[in-house]
């Protein structure tokens, strides 16, 4: 079949909470917007068993199920999707086009990035295994469950003292796990970790494997000193990785303000990025709340922007 071009009024990259926030709101103001689910679709929600911090959910609702209700509630409103990846963009002129992976054309007038940040991940076999069973990458999504256990954290950034803090006021006990003998993130940070009474620091040392049962998921943890090379074993039941995420803005890079992280930048307290038209809503330009109800709010803020935006344009 030959490649089609469709041109449209509101295109949105990304299916996660942000993309489809954006694409409800968007749809009920007659927008009739397309999304290109991408090939994470439904975003970072998809990997998380059990949400219980978000508002209306009393009873707490899985991750899956969570993305299941918002593609429904967008579909009610006739937003259009397209599955798989956006493999180019061109943001240089109006209309934008953007190339499909299946090498159709999408024109459109205004467009909303909602492509997310992936968590990275240590990449052995057994971290897969216990993933949602005691390995998960987000202490303020699942530390809850981790009460009064004893737990271990990986990385030795920002996120990773953050997190480590944040579960020293859940959990019976933190292990911090970092592969140098100093931290990266920030000074006052280090402070507060390494003062804290229930986290204790494992310098140099590098995790060898998750070690669990299929009943009780995670039951220890292997780690390796990497001066000495020994291995050693560890009664621990949690594993958070915090060892950075990566926005997805491969697509923008030269084509779009970034930080120096390479998240997209915004106008405070908008949507607005450094092209007029394109609107960045969720993780892609937010690397510090990383919430499904703050990528949610920023959703429908992208799908207000856009919308005011492009009845400007008509007059
Ligand atoms: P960073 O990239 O800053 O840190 C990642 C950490 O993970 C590093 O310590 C790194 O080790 C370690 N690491 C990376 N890959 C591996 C691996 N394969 N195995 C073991 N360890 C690994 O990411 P963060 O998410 O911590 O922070 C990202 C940005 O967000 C930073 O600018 C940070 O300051 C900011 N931030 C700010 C916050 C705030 O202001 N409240 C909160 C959270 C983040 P190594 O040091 O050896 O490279």
């Amino acid at each position: 079949m030959s490649a089609k071009t469709q041109h449209h009024k509101l295109v949105i990259l990304g299916s996660g909470t942000a993309g489809l926030t954006a694409a409800i709101y968007a749809a009920r103001a007659n927008l009739n917007p397309v999304v290109v689910s991408g090939r994470e679709a439904g975003g970072q929600l998809m990997i998380t068993t059990d949400v219980e911090n978000y508002p209306g959910f009393p009873e707490g609702i899985k991750g899956p199920e969570m993305m299941d209700l918002l593609k429904a509630q967008a579909a009610r409103f006739d937003t259009e999707f397209y599955t798989g990846d956006a493999i180019d963009a061109d943001l240089s002129q109006r209309p934008f086009k953007l190339t499909l992976e299946n090498k159709d054309t999408l024109t459109c007038d205004s467009l909303i990035i909602s492509t997310g940040a992936s968590a990275r991940w240590l990449g052995m076999d057994s971290e897969k295994e216990y993933s949602g069973r005691g390995v998960s990458a987000c202490a303020t999504c699942d530390g809850f469950f981790f009460r009064g256990q004893d737990v271990a954290v990986v990385g030795g950034g920002d996120t990773a003292l953050e997190e480590a803090l944040y579960l020293a006021n859940i959990c019976k006990s933190v292990t911090l796990i970092h592969r140098r003998d100093e931290f990266r993130g920030s000074k006052i940070m280090q402070t507060r970790a390494v003062e804290h009474e229930k986290i204790s620091i494992f310098w140099e040392t590098v995790v060898e494997e998750v070690v669990g049962n299929h009943l009780d998921g995670m039951t220890s943890l292997k780690v390796r000193n990497v001066k000495t090379d020994k291995v050693t074993e560890h009664p621990l039941t949690g594993l958070f990785i915090a060892i950075g995420h990566t926005p997805n803005t491969n697509l923008f890079k030269d084509q779009l303000d970034l930080d120096e992280n390479g998240y997209l930048k915004v106008t405070p307290g908008t949507t607005y990025t450094s092209v007029e038209g394109v609107f960045a809503s969720g993780d892609v330009q937010d690397h510090v709340y990383r919430q499904a109800v703050t990528a949610a709010g920023t959703g429908c803020m992208a799908a207000i922007d856009a919308e005011r935006w492009l009845s400007e344009q008509t007059g």
